[in-house]
């Protein structure tokens, strides 16, 4: 069965071996973040849809699931902002109904936590990992490019209330934008704002490979320490630097049969991802892990063009 809502399992830098379901279609977002490693948002909304009809998705899970295999995490997560998908709430108690062995993880920009339905429907999750890169208006129109009429600190309030609400785990991510997040005021804001929603673990986060706006660079690791020890005064909570992808022996084979496809494609014809996610028919967060990976052990080229980022394969 080819699945169009699951992708993986893939090795995730933050979850191990983990079962994607994108609930959205390419690329819904309310943010248009200049560093989003899946391109340029198309649908800017906040609207929230059921987009397809729930039994497709759950159809697609119930196959995948036959033969009940070892995964740290069901997660959702994809192209866009899985929230968007107003059946969210079904999907969730299905899963934990005929999945109970199963945790489940919501990776989410945490725009849309300020609808209190919604915080009530992803209760049951095992695991939240909400985003928060900026803590000032101006900060966070540079980098997330929220839809028009979005405030940073409606985001922020909403990190507070769930943190109120939830009893499950919360990790946050910021991801650093050098020269623009990790200025002095900003930092000093993101720490207020980060110890008011007080996650069970900060997780900081930079580029691993090219981003949609090209003049994004990824931090150094000399730079993300300076941050996490910054934070570290103040925050009592846990805060890493996300680690670079992990191998986990016995879940590589997947990965490698799309290195495989992907090295035989570029090697001929330069792609971007989304050509590569169409031509190979393989989920487009699939290729993004595999084209990180790769871009991080030095195997690829990007060249940025009018239409996105090509790779290439070294020679
Ligand atoms: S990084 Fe996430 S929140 Fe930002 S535009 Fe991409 S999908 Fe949306």
């Amino acid at each position: 069965m080819k699945y169009k809502h699951l992708f993986g399992p893939v090795n995730s830098r933050r979850l191990g071996i983990s079962l994607g379901i994108d609930l959205v279609p390419y690329k819904y977002c309310p943010l248009n973040c200049v560093y989003c490693e899946v391109q340029s948002t198309t649908h800017l909304q906040t609207t929230r849809e059921a987009f397809f009809p729930i039994q497709e998705i759950l159809g697609e899970l119930d196959n995948f699931m036959q033969n009940r295999p070892h995964l740290d995490y069901i997660t959702f997560s994809g192209a866009g902002e899985p929230t968007l998908n107003s059946s969210i709430k079904d999907i969730i108690q299905y899963i934990k109904t005929k999945y109970p062995e199963y945790k489940l993880a919501l990776l989410t920009n945490g725009v849309l936590l300020t609808d209190d339905d919604l915080l009530t429907e992803i209760l049951p999750c095992d695991l939240i990992l909400p985003s928060l890169d900026a803590a000032s208006q101006e900060v966070y129109e540079k980098v997330n490019r929220p839809k028009p009429g979005l405030k940073v600190e409606d985001q922020i309030q909403a990190l507070v209330k769930l943190r109120q609400k939830y009893p499950g785990q919360i990790w946050l991510e910021v991801f650093i934008v050098p020269g623009i997040t990790d200025t002095e005021s900003e930092l000093n804001l993101l720490r207020k704002a980060i110890g008011k929603a007080s996650p069970d673990l900060v997780q900081l986060n930079s580029l691993d490979r090219p981003g949609t706006e090209e003049w994004v660079k990824p931090a150094t690791t000399e730079r993300l320490k300076e941050i996490k020890k910054y934070f570290a005064q103040e925050l009592k909570m846990p805060i890493e630097i996300i680690a670079k992808i992990k191998h986990h022996p016995g879940s590589t084979s997947l990965d490698e049969e799309i290195v495989h496809l992907i090295r035989g494609t570029i090697s001929r014809r330069p792609s971007t991802a989304e050509d590569l996610a169409a031509m190979l028919d393989v989920h487009i967060n699939e290729i993004t892990k595999v084209l990180r990976e790769l871009n991080t052990e030095g195997k690829l080229q990007a060249e940025r063009k009018a239409r996105g980022v090509f790779y290439s394969w070294k020679r």
